[in-house]
């Protein structure tokens, strides 16, 4: 506990320094911050100010103890004024920094029309993409104007600046700037997840890091005999090797002569049922001369989804194009992977299927993410990611 809250001071002065020092630098024409900047500046003095008055007025004490009052006073004001302001400015600056479709604080690059309207690198591609499907020139959602890869460029400096926006630890809470966030959350923090270290001979403990050693101290796993310990390293093994063969099998299907990729962003809508149930949709995109879509569901529309701690997406490739000659077929393989926008790491799996005229949707596969990372993807808006088809 006193840990956190050295750190998250020591933080709230760090992050207002930094931020002072990256809005000066970087954002130094924008005259909204400007405005919004000054109004922090000039408002705290301005009640200080006003606040120290009536001390004078109202009351006849002692000039000690009026200066120690009024020390006290200040330094409470700092305190609070500080906190206020550094709270209300990063919020703000969030607000202004967001991409402008959906409203997200991007990771990834950050793009901008002809007009500095801001789009994160995911809502990008995704609008020119669908611009392409309809026949159309891409437009920008606030503006109107055209954009393209040509007319429109990358913000490095509202990218950094996000960078050094702070966010909330998953596991500690305590707030880190961005840019820092990911390493904390990763190889710092006293509250992430871990494994115990006999886990390959069978332990199934997991816990906060700062119990790990006290936990290794008591396992009785390493004193087993070799007997049986054995169960568990051919376990291991054999999902090593599952691994491996499905990583021989993408990279063969990669050398086909027929391979294509779309960028795609699965996007929440909700069925019109009494209960409602959440599932997401692509856009139309093409792939070898067919329209096709991708549709995706939580738990297999399981009835509570909320309530279990299990949680998978499955996914399912529907042929939007209609085939003219009723006996024709063709076989598609494909697979989802991280791509350039994605947030969490999806493991190749490569599936087949055979099109035709009476078989134009695929039955819903599981998407092989970790539960953890399951929840990442539901958090946020969009899900991004890469989709890759083969044709023999
Ligand atoms: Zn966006
Ligand atoms: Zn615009
Ligand atoms: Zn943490
Ligand atoms: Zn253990």
């Amino acid at each position: 506990m006193n840990c956190s809250i050295t750190t998250s001071d020591n933080f709230n002065t760090y992050d207002s320094r930094l931020l002072a020092q990256q809005i000066s630098q970087n954002l130094i024409e924008s005259t909204s911050l400007a405005q919004s900047m000054n109004a922090e500046v000039t408002n705290p003095s301005t009640s200080s100010a006003s606040s120290e008055e009536p001390q004078f007025k109202k009351v006849k004490l002692e000039k000690s103890e009026i200066d120690d009052q009024l020390n006290k006073n200040s330094a409470h004001f700092a305190t609070s004024g500080h906190f206020y302001t550094t709270k209300k400015l990063e919020d703000r600056i969030g607000g202004i920094l967001c991409c402008t479709v959906c409203l997200d604080l991007p990771q990834a690059s950050i793009y901008q029309c002809s007009n500095g309207h801001l789009m994160c690198a995911g809502c990008f591609a995704h609008l020119l993409a669908d611009a392409r499907l309809k026949d159309e020139q891409a437009t920008c959602p606030n503006c109107r104007c055209e954009i393209s890869k040509q007319t429109c460029c990358r913000n490095l400096a509202v990218e950094k600046t996000v960078s050094e926006l702070p966010a909330n630890c998953l596991h500690c809470d305590v707030m880190y700037p961005r840019n820092l966030l990911d390493i904390h959350q990763k190889e710092e923090c006293m509250e992430r997840p871990i494994k115990c270290k006999f886990g390959q001979i069978g332990c199934n403990w997991e816990g906060p890091f700062h119990e790990l050693d006290s936990h290794c101290a008591e396992c009785v796993h390493p004193t087993k005999p070799a007997k049986e310990i054995m169960g568990f390293l051919q376990e291991n093994n054999s999902k090593c090797q599952q691994e491996q063969i499905a990583l021989n099998q993408l990279a063969n299907f990669l050398s086909y002569e027929k391979v294509c990729f779309n960028d795609l962003q699965f996007k929440q809508y909700k069925t019109d049922e009494i209960t409602p149930k959440l599932y997401f949709e692509t856009n139309r995109f093409n792939a070898f001369f067919h329209q096709w879509v991708l549709k995706a569901r939580v738990n297999d529309n399981q009835k509570n989804p909320n309530l279990t701690l299990d949680r998978y997406i499955s996914f399912q490739l529907i042929l939007k194009s209609k085939l003219t000659n009723s006996h024709s077929s063709f076989q598609i393989s494909f697979c989802a992977l991280k791509g350039p926008f994605g947030e969490v790491p999806i493991n190749p799996r490569v599936h087949t299927f055979e099109f035709n005229q009476a078989k134009t949707e695929t039955d819903f596969i599981k998407l092989s993410i970790k539960a953890t990372d399951c929840n990442k993807l539901l958090a946020s808006k969009t899900i991004n990611f890469r989709f890759f088809m083969f044709q023999p």
